[in-house]
């Protein structure tokens, strides 16, 4: 019998016919081995804090909430082993028991490790990659229902595919990767008008190992956040008041606890044009979108990476993400505002809202058919492509 199944945010909502948890590997790949020989599509979740139709089957949603925790580390190598399931806030806890941490965090620590690589999720640091940029291994069960294991050194061409991989290249079980020594962050936060914001942004931005800034549409005040190693980063800033400042393990320090459920479109824009495009974006929100929206703007950067369908792909990189209140209508003010981006040569994040259609989407990556060739080599057959992901890739299977 069909079960409902909704997103973090309850805009994406549908009905499977069956959601499963398998407990192993051997039990996962069994169940897919099953659905590719009768034609179902079987589609793997995480935390279901994607908003696009990515997880959405009609046949089998699958979710590895059985798999999780710490499988393996090497301190020395710093590299550590981790089932897809576990969330990013547990695996932070469990590198740190072993003086590990990744390099980044982005807003929130929901997310699976898995779910992380599916859409390329980012933080904010000039510098800093987006998180999957550190995989270095994997362990997935193919379209054929096969148990397989990567090597970056052997297969760099799959790996660039895999570190944004829309869960269309097989169920991750493990994920290897890349570590820091475990390390603190003094994260400050401060208050100040945009304009004065926008004068300081590159000397913040280069300052600063994590620096973004929250733009509130209604004051026009912003809130900007450093994070730096203590010790390092800008001294006081002049032109804003600090509002916090404390210091602590990355993984305490980073990332937010959200309550209030919100809907999100966000850009990946070429940095050079991430302040014009943002000042057009303010002109807009305040002419036509004030009265509705209350909820802020956030402006992060990111560097360059190789992945095919990586939104930082080949440059260096500015986000810039509108959001609304969970609930309330978000087509128009996101619809109205997403040329902008587009006019910039922007690329929307794969897990947020957005309207681009395949013929859209090939012309912004590339590698987009290198992406698709590996697509192909792990699921001749289409076992993992929902109808959405049909559309997009122009595969039939
Ligand atoms: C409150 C909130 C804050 C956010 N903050 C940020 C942010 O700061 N930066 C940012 O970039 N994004 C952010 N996002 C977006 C979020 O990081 C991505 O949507 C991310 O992919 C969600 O991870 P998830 O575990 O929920 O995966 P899901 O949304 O459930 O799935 C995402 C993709 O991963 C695939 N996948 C999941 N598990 C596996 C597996 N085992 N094997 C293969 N593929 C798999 C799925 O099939 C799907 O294609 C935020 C979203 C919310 C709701």
């Amino acid at each position: 019998m069909p079960v409902s199944w909704s997103n973090w945010s309850g805009s994406l909502q549908f009905e499977p016919q069956e959601i499963r948890s398998p407990a192993t590997e051997e039990e996962l790949a069994e169940l897919v081995r099953r659905a590719a020989h009768d034609g179902r599509c079987v589609r793997v979740v995480g935390s279901g804090h994607s908003s696009t139709p990515l997880v959405q089957t009609p046949h089998t949603l699958v979710s590895l909430e059985k798999l999780r925790g710490l499988e393996s580390f090497e301190a020395s190598g710093r590299e550590a082993t981790i089932r897809a399931g576990t969330t990013l806030k547990e695996a932070n806890s469990a590198l740190l028991e072993v003086g590990l941490a990744v390099h980044n965090l982005g807003d929130v620590d929901f997310q699976t490790v898995a779910g992380v690589v599916g859409t390329g999720t980012h933080g904010t640091g000039r510098t800093l990659p987006i998180i999957p940029d550190v995989l270095t291994g994997v362990r997935l069960v193919d379209g054929s229902g096969e148990i397989r294991e990567f090597r970056a050194e052997d297969d760099p061409d799959f790996f660039r595919a895999a570190r944004v991989c829309l869960g269309a290249l097989g169920i991750f079980t493990s994920l290897r990767m890349r570590m820091l020594p475990a390390y603190q962050l003094r994260r400050r936060e401060w208050c100040t008008h945009v304009e004065d914001c926008l004068e300081n942004l590159d000397r913040l931005m280069n300052e600063n190992r994590n620096c973004d800034f929250y733009w509130y549409p209604r004051s026009d005040l912003v809130k900007i956040r450093t994070l730096n190693i203590p010790g390092q980063g800008s001294a006081d800033l002049p032109f804003a008041r600090c509002i916090q400042d404390i210091t602590g393990w990355m993984g305490d320090v980073l990332p937010k606890q959200r309550e209030l459920r919100f809907d999100e479109m966000e850009y990946w824009l070429p940095a050079e044009a991430g302040p014009e495009c943002f000042r057009k974006v303010r002109r807009r929100v305040k002419e036509t979108h004030r009265r509705d929206v209350a909820w802020r703007v956030l402006y992060r950067s990111v560097a360059a990476d190789d992945a095919y369908l990586s939104g930082a792909h080949g440059r260096d990189t500015v986000t810039i993400s509108l959001h609304q209140n969970a609930g309330l209508p978000f087509d128009d003010y996101f619809n109205d505002i997403e040329p902008l981006f587009r006019h910039y040569g922007g690329r929307p994040h794969w897990g947020k809202k957005h309207t681009l259609k395949a013929k859209d989407l090939m012309r912004l990556y590339p590698k987009w058919e290198d992406f698709r060739a590996v697509r192909r080599r792990l699921d001749p057959d289409g076992t993992f492509l929902n109808p959405y992901l049909r559309r997009i890739f122009g595969d039939g299977g």
